[in-house]
Formats: C-alpha cells, structure tokens, sequence
C-alpha cells in the first residue's frame, strides 16, 4: 500500500476550508521569513499557497538578513499581542547570529503553530488534546491512522530524534498505544533495531540509508528524512527495494511533505477555536 500523503493532504485542507466557511471567521497566520535562503523562500511561498487554498489569511514578514534579534523579538511581540493573528511561525534556519531558541521562547504558546514550544512539546508528553503537535510528526500519525493501520500493541521504532520530528513523533506513537524504540547516530548495530519494527519511521535525511535487509515483511514505513540525490528529492529509505518487502510505505516526495504542511493549516484552524 502506497500511503498517499497528497492525496489526504488536499482533503484535510478541503475540510479545513469548509469548517472557516461553515464559521464565518477570518483565521490568520503571519509567517515570518529572515534572509533569503532558497530553500526557505520555497516553504514560505508553498505555506502562502497552503492558506490561500483554505481560505487561511496570510501576514507575510520579509526582513532582510541584517535584521537583529531585537528587531524579531518586537515583531514576535507585536504579533502575540494581536488578537487577529492566530498563528506566529518564524521560518527556520534562522540567519547566523539570530538566536533560534530564544525565538521559539517569544512566540506565545497559543500562537505557536509549529508546536515547537516547551508547552507545547509537553503536552504531546502528557497526551493533552488542547496543544498544538508539530506539524511533521502529526501529519506522520495521520497518515498511518487515516490508512486504518493498527498501532496499539504494534512494536515501532522511530530512527532520529530531535525535538521537533524523531521525539514527539515517538511520544504519538507511545500515545496510540505501541512500544517504542528510538534510534539515533550512537545507536550500535542500527539494523538489529530496525528488523524488529512492525511500523518504522525514520527522521534522519541521509539518503537511502535504510536498505530492505533492515526492514521485517510487511512493516509499515513512514519516511520523513529528506535529501537530495542529483538535485532530486531523495527520502532515508530505499524505496524501490523497501517496497518490495512493506505491508505499506510513503512515497518520498508525496507522502510525510504535504502532510507537514497540512497539520500547519490544521494547527492554525484550531489555534482559531474552530476545531
Ligand atoms: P535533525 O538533524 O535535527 O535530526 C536528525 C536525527 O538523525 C538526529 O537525532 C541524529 O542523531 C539522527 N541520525 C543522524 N545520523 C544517523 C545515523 N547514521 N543513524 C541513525 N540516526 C542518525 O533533523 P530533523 O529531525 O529536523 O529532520 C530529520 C529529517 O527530516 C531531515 O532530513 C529533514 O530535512 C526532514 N524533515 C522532513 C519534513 C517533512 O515534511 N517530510 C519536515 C521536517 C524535517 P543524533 O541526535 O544522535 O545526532
């Protein structure tokens, strides 16, 4: 099974546009974009689009790569304290010298779409409905539940962890009821970890690394890393050769991508009160 995530990527949005319709209500994100990183100038505009197509209000914020901390923290501030803005998402990474952390600190809880915050990470910890889940990991689960794939009792292993991807997407999957692994770059014997693993999600960005011999028949793959082979977007796993083996699997690119970006228009309808 090929787990599409374009495809229920657009009818989460399409049900996203209904509810702000059905509501009457103007939600707004204001996404923010320091510098002009390529890669980053690429997000902004497909977020842009995201909330044009559900019927999202879009503040765009282009400072120029000299801007201060000082000059983002008022910005921050400005927002937080504007009850027409709903989400604050500050485009990553930021330019060098501008404190990424301390960002992340200044956006109000309630605003912060990405889920990246201290409460926010706390309460996928505590499994609290209220909070806002980063967006790769939440679209992760959604894809693997909206597939009528079983988690609880199933054994998982999640390769990466940082704060925003690897970690809460274990923490989900702990939630849902399934005994969870998580590997990292001082995992020992990596592979041995991976066989074990009737759903393996992998969050690492190094190209092709998980090779069929590392996958057990019929476990469900979840890839979210991303790199590029040849100017190509490539994914952690291999997919040709993974496919073969796995009960069902993510396209990469077309699977974890537009389902990222679709939690965000989710988060932003819910820090509206819509959902
Ligand atoms: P980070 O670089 O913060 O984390 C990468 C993780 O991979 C770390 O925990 C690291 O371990 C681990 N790792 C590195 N090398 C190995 C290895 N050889 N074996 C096992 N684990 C390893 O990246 P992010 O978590 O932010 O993102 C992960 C990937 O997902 C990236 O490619 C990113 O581009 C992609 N991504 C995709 C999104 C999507 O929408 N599909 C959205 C967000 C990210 P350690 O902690 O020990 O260093």
């Amino acid at each position: 099974m090929i787990l599409d995530g374009k495809a229920l990527a657009k009818k989460i949005k399409e049900d996203l546009r209904e509810k702000i319709q059905a509501s009457g209500k103007e939600v707004c994100l204001a996404v923010i974009l320091v510098g002009e990183d390529p890669a980053s100038c690429i997000y902004v505009r497909n977020k842009t689009n995201d909330c044009r197509e559900v019927g999202i209000k879009s503040l765009e914020y282009k400072l120029p790569e000299t801007t201060t901390q000082q000059e983002l923290m008022e910005l921050i501030d400005k927002l937080n304290n504007d009850s027409s803005v709903n989400g604050i998402l500050v485009q990553f990474p930021l330019p060098k010298g501008l404190d990424e952390a301390a960002v992340v600190r200044a956006i109000s809880p309630e605003k912060d779409v990405d889920g990246f915050s201290k409460i926010n990470i706390g309460g996928v910890l505590m499994n609290d409905s209220d909070c806002f889940v980063s967006c790769t990991p939440a679209g992760a689960l959604e894809l693997i539940k909206a597939s009528g794939i079983n988690i609880c009792g199933k054994r998982a292993v999640v390769v990466g962890r940082s704060n925003n991807v690897g970690k809460p997407m274990a923490l989900l999957l702990l939630n849902e009821g399934a005994t969870v692994t998580v590997c990292h770059s001082k995992t020992e014997d990596l592979a041995s970890v991976t066989k074990e693993a009737d759903i393996l999600v992998c969050a690492v960005g190094k190209a092709h690394m998980i090779t069929a011999d590392m996958v057990k028949d019929g476990a469900v793959v979840i890839d979210i890393g991303i790199s590029r082979i040849d100017s190509k977007q490539v994914g952690d796993v291999d997919f040709d050769a993974v496919s073969e083996k796995a009960f069902a699997i993510t396209p990469n690119p077309g699977g974890t991508g537009p389902m990222t970006r679709a939690m965000l228009m989710f988060n932003t309808v819910k820090a509206a009160g819509l959902l």
